[in-house]
């Protein structure tokens, strides 16, 4: 439902739970987010409000300067803790938030279970980790463009990969996500208040548009991997 990304040199979370506080009038029913941290991406969620989330932030505090987060808003799963994104495959290694319903996870799960992937979560979503670590050729943007290929339905999905720690990759089909350039930072959200505060200067994602954030560039591809130019759109409305 609700989605954030960080790459800087600031606290990554604050800015993650910040962005998520924003987002909370659309509803959701848990919360979490990713942080790259000493060499892993370590990850905390839990279900019901921000305030659960906060509380087990306080006894295991993530701290670094690239993450992502999401709201829930559940279609496959009950709500729970293990159901909460962000989700991972079997190390972690490609870790994803998602918005949407992932229409062939059925298909997909039975594939990679069968190649001895284990799930833990009953989400649609689980299975774009799980097919990242399976397509994995060493090269985040190539891998992300190798699951996108495999997968049916509707998203607005953002990757962090524990062997490229300096980037982000996000992309989208019929699901909201825009972009906030900052200055040696970068914000990732699936809708513009999540970033208000922090800068103005936002690109709006297009259908199966495709962006590499790192805390200094952003570059985008369009559907047929050419690198494209987007527009900044100042945003001149305040939250
Ligand atoms: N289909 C996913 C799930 O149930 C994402 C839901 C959402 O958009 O929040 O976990």
């Amino acid at each position: 439902c609700g989605i954030v990304g960080y790459v800087g040199s600031g606290e990554a979370s604050e800015f993650l739970i910040d962005g998520l506080r924003r987002l909370e009038y659309r509803g959701y029913d848990s919360a979490g987010i990713a942080v790259y941290e000493n060499g892993k991406i370590q990850i905390e969620k839990k279900k019901g409000g921000l305030a659960n989330l906060e509380a087990v932030l306080k006894e295991h505090p993530l701290h670094g300067h690239i993450g992502i987060g999401h709201t829930r808003w559940a279609t496959h799963g009950k709500p729970s803790d293990v159901n909460a994104h962000p989700h991972g495959d079997c190390h972690n290694h490609f870790v994803i938030v998602h918005n949407g319903i992932i229409e062939n996870y059925m298909t997909l799960k039975k594939e990679l279970i069968e190649k001895g992937h284990v799930f833990k979560s009953e989400t649609d979503t689980e299975v774009v980790a799980h097919l990242a670590e399976e397509l994995d050729d060493g090269n985040f943007l190539s891998t992300v463009r190798k699951v996108l290929a495999k997968i049916e339905g509707s998203y607005s999905l953002v990757f962090m990969d524990d062997s490229d720690p300096d980037t982000i990759i996000c992309t989208k089909k019929d699901n909201p996500l825009i972009i906030g350039l900052g200055k040696g930072e970068n914000f990732i959200a699936s809708d513009i208040p999540a970033v208000i505060n922090r800068t103005r200067q936002i690109y709006i994602m297009n259908d199966y548009e495709l962006a590499v954030v790192k805390k200094d560039s952003i570059t985008f591809y369009d559907h047929d991997d050419k690198e494209i130019t987007k527009e900044i759109h100042e945003v001149t409305w305040s939250a």
